[in-house]
């Protein structure tokens, strides 16, 4: 049972949910489950499942708020248990989760049009197609809004024509669609110059995604670089909700509560995982467990992991309301990866050498959390939009 577990919740946050939500947060519990052992060899050869991947949209996991025909609408709390119990098992599918059901299928789901939604909205949810959203840029991460990848309007084809860079972008070389974010160059348009979205089909000529080498994070998944060299597409290939930068913020700020979930599931393993260790293991001849230095911190960890579940039940009620602030989610988010970095590395040091042992559960969480503190907003970017909304002053640049 979900919500019976050993101490992980000992302030009982998670005690009364509704039985809608307490069953898609243990489909998720079940999926993880039956695919755990196969992304645990993923993450150690640096493979990427995508069957696995795609098998949580079957599942019906990937509805992440999403109103419309033919879904299943999650609630605030039951996106976001299934978030935490995904990354609870697996970062790298914690990470598909926020890609394909929280950036994508939101920027679908807010921006398309009637068309686009009527096509690609149920099999990007159910899994039958892979989705990316391509804003950073290799020389714009945090400064996104200074995006160089541009549109310019053919008038003479009547075509988009579009010319650019991206990097970091997950299921960007999948096969499937990428939301791309791109400045408009068509003088006579009324958006000339704005940031606006266009969807792309991977298959486009000119569209070359290559897969990133080297992580030592999320190494179960894929991130891309994508070159776009003359990427042509038709007219109604740009999403007409978008008209400005501003768009591409509205979806950070509602998938950046989802990263604040993540963060607890990540802090739940290793918890979990250091608890249960220091019952077992024997030093001394006494079970870690017994020493004072060790209970504390034991202590200090449950303090931590309480504090991100109190942040995130309460995220989500307000969000259930409307009432939930960008800015709230930003410390949420702050605040969680924070915490479960500092999890993580007391669980990692409880275990001793054990503990960089991929099979005892805590080094791939450990080097997980690195990716989700960076992506969807640094920890000084959350800072400093925390810091212009209590101050009334920016200080980006
Ligand atoms: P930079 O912006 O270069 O930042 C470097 C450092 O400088 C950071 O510590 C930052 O906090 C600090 N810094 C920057 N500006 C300031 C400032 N004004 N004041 C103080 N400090 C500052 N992007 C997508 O579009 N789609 C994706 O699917 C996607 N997936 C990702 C998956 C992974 C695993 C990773 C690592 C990234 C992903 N990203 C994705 C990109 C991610 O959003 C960026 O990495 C992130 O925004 C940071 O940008 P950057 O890496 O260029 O770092």
């Amino acid at each position: 049972d979900v919500t019976s577990r050993r101490g992980t919740d000992y302030y009982a946050v998670f005690a009364d949910i509704p039985e809608a939500d307490r069953e898609a947060w243990e489909r998720a519990q079940a999926y993880i489950d039956e695919v755990g052992t196969r992304m645990l060899d993923a993450w150690d050869t640096g493979a990427y499942p995508l069957d696995i991947a795609m098998r949580a949209g079957e599942l019906d996991l990937f509805n992440d708020g999403i109103v419309h025909p033919g879904l299943t609408r999650f609630s605030p709390l039951a996106a976001g248990l299934v978030n935490m119990e995904i990354s609870r098992g697996d970062g790298s599918l914690g990470t598909v989760l926020a890609v394909q059901g929280g950036l994508a299928l939101r920027t679908l789901a807010l921006f398309g049009s009637d068309e686009q939604q009527a096509r690609w909205l149920v099999p990007v949810a159910r899994g039958e197609v892979a989705a990316s959203f391509a804003l950073t840029e290799p020389d714009h991460g945090s400064d996104s809004v200074s995006l160089e990848t541009v549109a310019r309007w053919d008038a003479d084809a009547g075509d988009w024509v579009i010319d650019g860079a991206k990097k970091w972008i997950g299921n960007g070389a999948s096969g499937g669609i990428t939301f791309v974010w791109a400045r408009i160059d068509a003088p006579e348009d009324e958006h000339h110059g704005a940031v606006r979205c266009f969807l792309v089909e991977q298959d486009t000529p000119g569209y070359t995604g290559t897969v990133i080498a080297g992580k030592a994070s999320l190494r179960g998944i894929h991130q891309a670089h994508i070159a776009l060299d003359g990427v042509r597409v038709p007219a109604d290939a740009v999403l007409p909700g978008t008209k400005t930068f501003k768009d591409a913020s509205t979806v950070l700020y509602s998938t950046r509560s989802g990263v604040a979930w993540s963060a607890l599931g990540h802090a739940t393993a290793c918890y979990e995982a250091a608890l249960a260790y220091a019952q077992q293991r024997v030093q001394f001849g006494k079970p870690l467990a017994r020493f004072q230095m060790v209970q504390e911190r034991l202590a200090q960890m449950l303090e931590e992991l309480t504090a991100m579940q109190l942040y995130c039940r309460w995220m989500a009620d307000l969000e259930e309301r409307g009432e939930l602030r960008p800015t709230q989610a930003s410390l949420a988010k702050y605040h969680n990866t924070r915490a479960a970095r500092r999890i993580a590395s007391v669980a990692r040091d409880l275990l001793g050498g054990n503990g960089i042992l991929l099979e005892y559960g805590v080094m791939q969480h450990m080097a997980d959390i690195e990716a989700i503190h960076t992506y969807e907003g640094t920890e000084s970017i959350q800072a400093l939009l925390i810091g212009r909304d209590i101050t009334g002053m920016s200080a980006f640049a």
